[in-house]
């Protein structure tokens, strides 16, 4: 039936992968819905992380030359990378549209490039083939304003920098979070600025921007985004609640921690797992494990392979931890993150706040424990334990004691009820956006008439 329909429309997207497991996650499930309201779909993403395509025969997808290895740019560097793949793919991407229009179907025309803000060639690209090209933003909307702050890039000390005074100024546009939790840090490095500043100017240009994030949790700030940007702004998450089968993870889902959460009394157990590209070191590893036995909770725990410097994977763990855990503990190396948050045995989630993650964190009312470590992650994390208050933060070195006081905190002990009961409501307001009428159910319907309406 979708088929018929997207026949029907007889409009083509082709969608621009930013290839790191969030990122990707997010695209495939943006083209699951615009696929569900009848747009034909092209993937275009790197070689590099390629999504696994038989996951999805409805998709057309093409593979872009990345040449990530001759650029000398790894992919944990992520800076070079970000800079290698936005010069390496420009010409072949432009290369590809150009032929696939010369021989299109005038029944499945190509209706506009819909690309990851990080793969800002891709707007460049639709410029020059006269294209719309639709912004995607797979962080918070708070972002948008981010980048666009503080363009400056030729800030004469090589970075932007403000007293730690102001650190603790609240930003009265960004929903009163401080400067600091905003920006993560006091000094930003140029090259840092000099993209930011390139994905401002790209969103400027596009002809529509969407933003997963859902318009209650950003009110305000959405209302300051769209003065800021000319283009209309869609808020279409939480996307993974619209295409919920949309699967992409690049590493196997280990799906018997189901199993053991079946086996777990409701909302005891304390879900820990810091997404796909954080990693921690040894000593880290070691309180982390500790605070979890001491604090008497039954927890599931994602160690990705390659995440602990220095070892392959949880070979540190003394055996008098595994002992002093064992039916306990659960220890997996990477889970089906959607299913264990929405488990009735999950009572909390111990995050690095990856947008993504906070969002489907949010959805299924799970109060957190938040500890960021780069990116976006310090402006999620304030938002969770400062705007909408669902959260903790675990601040500071890592230390077991702190652990287990914090975990104990959010879990059971009395100081924590608010914040469960506050989780609990939130999701109930997440699913009212996704009902007919909601935020998001309009928003949706408003982007699939925008596009249309490019003729
Ligand atoms: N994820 C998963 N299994 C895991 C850990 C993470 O499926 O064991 C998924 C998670 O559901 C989320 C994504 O990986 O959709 C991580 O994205 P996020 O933006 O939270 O963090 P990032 O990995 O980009 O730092």
């Amino acid at each position: 039936m979708e088929k018929q329909e997207a026949k029907r429309l007889g409009h083509r997207l082709v969608l621009v992968v930013y290839p790191f497991q969030g990122h990707i996650n997010l695209m495939l499930q943006l083209a699951t819905i615009l696929y569900s309201k009848g747009f034909s779909i092209t993937i275009a993403h790197p070689q590099f992380n390629s999504p696994d395509h038989e996951n999805h025969p409805e998709f057309h997808f093409v593979s872009i030359p990345d040449d990530l290895s001759k650029s000398n740019s790894s992919p944990s560097n992520f800076m070079a990378a970000i800079s290698a793949l936005n010069s390496n793919c420009e010409a072949p991407f432009q290369q590809y549209m150009e032929e696939m229009m010369k021989v299109e179907d005038p029944h499945d025309r190509v209706a506009g490039v819909v690309y990851d803000g990080f793969m800002h060639f891709a707007q460049a690209v639709a410029n020059n083939l006269k294209l719309p090209g639709i912004n995607v933003r797979t962080s918070a909307a708070a972002t948008l304003l981010l980048f666009a702050v503080f363009p400056d890039a030729h800030h004469e000390r090589g970075y932007i920098s403000f007293p730690e005074s102001l650190a603790q100024a609240p930003v009265p546009e960004l929903q009163s979070l401080d400067l600091k939790g905003l920006l993560g840090s006091t000094e930003i490095p140029t090259p840092i600025l000099e993209l930011r500043a390139t994905m401002t100017d790209a969103t400027k240009k596009a002809s529509s921007i969407i933003v997963n994030t859902v318009h209650f949790l950003e009110q305000q700030t959405l209302t300051k985004v769209q003065e800021h940007f000319p283009s209309p702004v869609f808020s279409l998450g939480p996307c993974h609640k619209l295409a919920p089968s949309a699967s992409c993870s690049l590493l196997k889902e280990d799906t018997s921690c189901i199993s053991w959460l079946d086996k777990q009394a409701p909302k005891s157990v304390i879900y820990i797992s810091f997404g796909s590209m954080v990693r921690v070191d040894d000593k880290e590893l070691v309180e982390i494990a500790w605070g979890l036995a001491n604090s008497e909770q039954p927890f599931l725990w994602v160690v990705r392979p390659g995440s602990v410097r220095g070892s392959e994977w949880i070979e540190l763990l003394p055996e008098s931890f595994k002992e002093r855990v064992e039916g306990r503990g659960c220890i997996v190396k990477w889970a089906p993150q959607k299913e264990v948050l929405a488990h009735g045995a999950v009572g909390g989630y111990w995050s690095h706040c990856g947008w993504n993650s906070t969002l489907e964190s949010v959805c299924e009312g799970v109060p957190m424990l938040c500890r960021p470590y780069f990116g976006d992650q310090g402006l999620s994390a304030k938002y969770v334990c400062s705007v909408w208050k669902v959260g903790l933060e675990l601040e500071g070195v890592l230390e077991r004691g702190k652990i287990e006081r914090a975990i104990r905190k959010l879990m059971v002990e009395t100081e924590g009820v608010e914040i469960r009961q506050r989780a609990k409501d939130l999701k109930h307001k997440a699913e009212l956006c996704l009902s007919e009428n909601g935020s998001t159910y309009n928003a949706l319907n408003e982007l699939a008439q925008h596009i249309l309406s490019f003729g």
